[in-house]
């Protein structure tokens, strides 16, 4: 079911940032956080999906600094671009990037 709008969510990826995108993982059957207890994860749905999970790898930041600020910039040199998040954004995906304490901003879940 989500497939015609996972790739319309690549699709303006794609035409934001050509090339960003190297590499993507959705399905997953897994806990969130992986602890055992949590609720079934977004990826156990396959409606959640990593992109370029070297380059954004999701860390616990109390007070997480604005999207793409200088702080920012440093900490993930290579993190997803703006229009990347637009894209997933303009078709009902939540990123994980704007999340306070463990920001994931690899992360993309589509809350409809
Ligand atoms: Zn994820």
């Amino acid at each position: 079911l989500i497939e015609p709008t996972m790739r319309e969510a690549f699709r303006r990826a794609n035409a934001a940032a050509p090339g960003y995108i190297t590499r993507a993982a959705s399905y997953v059957h897994r806990r969130v956080r992986h602890e055992a207890g949590a609720p079934l994860s977004y990826h156990a749905w396959g409606i959640a999906v990593d992109i370029n999970s070297a380059d954004n790898g999701g860390r616990y930041i109390a007070r997480p600094p604005a999207p793409w600020s200088e702080e920012w910039m440093r900490l993930w040199p290579r993190g997803v671009p703006e229009g990347v998040v637009e894209a997933f954004e303009s078709v009902g995906f939540r990123w994980g990037g704007r999340w306070k304490g463990y920001v994931d901003n690899m992360h993309f879940e589509w809350v409809g």
